[in-house]
This record gives C-alpha cells, sequence and structure tokens, in this order.
C-alpha cells in the first residue's frame, strides 16, 4: 500500500479538499499509473453531492473523477498490455467478474459484480475505490485502455465517459448517413454526441437552452440548433428525427423530444437527473416511437471508440484546470457554463 494525493469530499455539502488517500501496490494483473489529466462528468457533481442517493448512496470520503489519462509507471508481473512509460487510459469501470453473460457479451458496464471507479466497494483495501482526481491509480489491465498518439491528452481524457457514453447508443441505433440525429443538451456528453454523429455522417440537430452555444454548435458540426424555449422552432422539426439522444443533466420536458421522432424513431436517455421524468404515453404510442437509456460503454467497444477518435481526430473541446479551481468548475457546470468539458491537469496537485 502507498499513499497518493487526491481530492476528496468529507460529505454532500462539503467543498472537495486536499486528502491523502490509500492505493494498492500493483498485484499480479495491474497496472500503476500516473494520472496526468481527469476530466470532470456532471456525475461526479451528481455523486459528490448524494444526489443519485436512492440508487447509489454516496460512501465518504468521496475521490470522484472516471475520465483518467496518464502513464504507466509499474506493471504486475502478468501484465502483458502495458510497459512503463506508456500513455494509458482509465474509463468508469475498474473490475467485473469476467463470467457472467454481461461480460461474455463484452458488456462489462452491466455485470452484477462491475466494481466502478468511485464510490464502488473496493475488493482489495476495503471501504469504497477512489477515482481520478488524484495523482495515481491501480487497476486491472483488463480495464486499461490505449489512447491513439495523435490525441491531445487532456482533450482525450473525457472520451473514457462522455466519449463513450456517446459513441455507444450512436452505433447501437444505426446513426450514419441519411439519418436526422438530434442532441439534446450542449455540454460534456452532447458536444461529443455532436462530433460523433458529425462524423458518422448523420444529419445533426442540436436542441439548447442556451441560444450564445449556437455559434459553437455549428462549429463543432451541427447542421442545425434549435433553442428548446421556442415551441415554434421545435414545431417546425415533429415527427421528423430517427434517433435523438438526451444527454440533459436535470429535470426537463422529454415529450417536447418524443413529439419530434418519426415513426420507430428512438430516443435514448443518457442524461440522469436526480428526479424521474414524467413521459406521456401517447406520444410513444403513435409512430411507435421507443424511448431508451444508454450506459456508458463496454471495454471492447471503448478501446474502438478510442480508436474512431484517432482515425477522426476526434477529442473533446475542454477547459483545462488547475484541481485547485474544482469548487468553482462544479458551480459553473450547474450553470451550463462549460466549453465543453473541464480537464484537471493533475500536476497541480505536485503543490499541495
Ligand atoms: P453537463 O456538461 O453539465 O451538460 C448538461 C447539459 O444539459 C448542459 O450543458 C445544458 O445544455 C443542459 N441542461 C442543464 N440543465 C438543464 C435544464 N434545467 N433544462 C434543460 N437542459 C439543461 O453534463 P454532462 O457531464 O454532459 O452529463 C450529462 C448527464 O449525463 C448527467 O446527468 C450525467 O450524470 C449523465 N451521464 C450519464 C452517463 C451514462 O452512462 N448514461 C455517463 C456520463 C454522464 P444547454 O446549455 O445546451 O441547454
Ligand atoms: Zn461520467
Amino acid at each position: 500500500m502507498y499513499n497518493a494525493k487526491a481530492y476528496a469530499a468529507a460529505s454532500a455539502t462539503s467543498p472537495l479538499a486536499w486528502s491523502a488517500i490509500s492505493r494498492r501496490d500493483p498485484t499480479e494483473h495491474d497496472v500503476q499509473i500516473e494520472i496526468l489529466f481527469c476530466g470532470i462528468c456532471h456525475s461526479d457533481l451528481h455523486t459528490v453531492r448524494n444526489e443519485w442517493s436512492g440508487l447509489m448512496p454516496t460512501v465518504y470520503p468521496c475521490v470522484p473523477g472516471h475520465e483518467i489519462v496518464g502513464r504507466v509507471t509499474k506493471v504486475g508481473p502478468a501484465v502483458t498490455k502495458f510497459k512503463p512509460g506508456e500513455v494509458a487510459a482509465v474509463g468508469c469501470m475498474v473490475d467485473s467478474d469476467g463470467a457472467c453473460p454481461e461480460c461474455q457479451a463484452a458488456l462489462e458496464q452491466f455485470c452484477p459484480n462491475m466494481t466502478l471507479t468511485y464510490n464502488s466497494p473496493d475488493k482489495h483495501l476495503g471501504g469504497v475505490t477512489y477515482g481520478g482526481y488524484s495523482d495515481s491509480v491501480v487497476v486491472n489491465e483488463r480495464f486499461v485502455l490505449r489512447v491513439p498518439s495523435n490525441l491531445d491528452l487532456a482533450g482525450a481524457a473525457p472520451l473514457l465517459c462522455a466519449g463513450i457514453t456517446t459513441y455507444s447508443p450512436m452505433r447501437r441505433w444505426g446513426v450514419s448517413k441519411e439519418k436526422k440525429v438530434g442532441v439534446v443538451g450542449l455540454g460534456g456528453l452532447g458536444h461529443m454526441g455532436v462530433k460523433f454523429a458529425h462524423a458518422l455522417g448523420a444529419h445533426v440537430v442540436v436542441f439548447t437552452t442556451s441560444p450564445h452555444k449556437k455559434e459553437d454548435a455549428l462549429r463543432l458540426g451541427a447542421d442545425e440548433v434549435v433553442v428548446s424555449r421556442h415551441a415554434g422552432e421545435m414545431q417546425k422539426h415533429a415527427g421528423s428525427f430517427d434517433f435523438i439522444l438526451d444527454a440533459v443533466s436535470a429535470d426537463h420536458d422529454i415529450n417536447a423530444y418524443i413529439q419530434l421522432l418519426r415513426r420507430d424513431g428512438n430516443i435514448t436517455l443518457v442524461g440522469a437527473p436526480a428526479k424521474p421524468l414524467a413521459v406521456a404515453a401517447f406520444g410513444l404510442l403513435f409512430g411507435r416511437r421507443s424511448l431508451s437509456g444508454s450506459l456508458i460503454g463496454g471495454i471492447a467497444e471503448t478501446q474502438e471508440m478510442l480508436d474512431f477518435c484517432g482515425a477522426h481526430n476526434i477529442a473533446a473541446d475542454v477547459e483545462v484546470i488547475p484541481i485547485q479551481k474544482v469548487n468553482e468548475a462544479y458551480e459553473r457546470l450547474l450553470k451550463s457554463d462549460v466549453k465543453y468539458r473541464f480537464s484537471i491537469d493533475t500536476a497541480s496537485l505536485k503543490s499541495e
């Protein structure tokens, strides 16, 4: 066991602050990584503030962070995938049983024994797992990914959650040329959704509550931008979408988007607002439309997504911040004020 530096929340109402945490020494199949960048996902904020207390109560102290990019410092004797000095990445999961039907189907995110990168029982040290707002992490090599060498590392970190969470449902629902695709909410997830839908050749429409994001949305790859508070603008798109990705973090009217789907169109929720959404049955009955959810993606698909990003030169648009600004970043996230993902430069932990 060794000590690592981290930022942790002591309770649902305390700010994140410096803390020393324990990490295990790498065992046989483990990779030890010096963390260079960690993205700030809205899920970090939901968890730190215990907003998902019903389903996933937060255990404190909580060290969030599941968009990790770093450099390998040490590997266990049985590790074959990585060598010290190489760039490596870790997303939302650090372990699964490897034996259940979900793992066999390469859908580790649905394994009943999956371990999340933070706030999951830690099999090795007891307590809960600690995430990437830290200078170091130790992870089984099955859950360590390769980053294409042409990608900027600060911008690559968010691919590990925002990237795979938007890529996976787009592949699942056949986003491609000649498809009309909507992306609701231009935040961390949404802006990745726009980049992927554009790269896959779809006609992309962004729905935003923030009129000032219009030009950015077009630059990111949108063909049209709709300010969702304008009922008239929404109405123009009624019954026309093949697929809509809903990446909104707060309560909102999903029925307004269901109405925009064509026959057999699908809307997939990736956003995880704390409060249940109200769904009017008739919106789904007429047109045989469907409403789905999607949770990150399996490890093989995450690597596929990273390779796709390498081939298409896709990374997140990031505001790089020192970890000392993390509490300010959370306040800005709540105001939808980020372009379009915060990426923590963990070198800033050295001064703590
Ligand atoms: P984010 O960067 O804060 O983006 C959320 C966006 O939602 C905002 O930028 C804003 O876009 C829109 N929004 C916020 N409040 C709104 C409101 N009251 N009404 C309508 N729109 C609103 O968050 P994120 O990191 O992308 O995460 C989004 C959600 O996905 C979170 O709930 C997160 O927990 C969840 N998530 C799920 C998964 C998964 O596996 N399913 C993975 C990661 C994250 P505009 O300014 O454009 O309106
Ligand atoms: Zn996330």
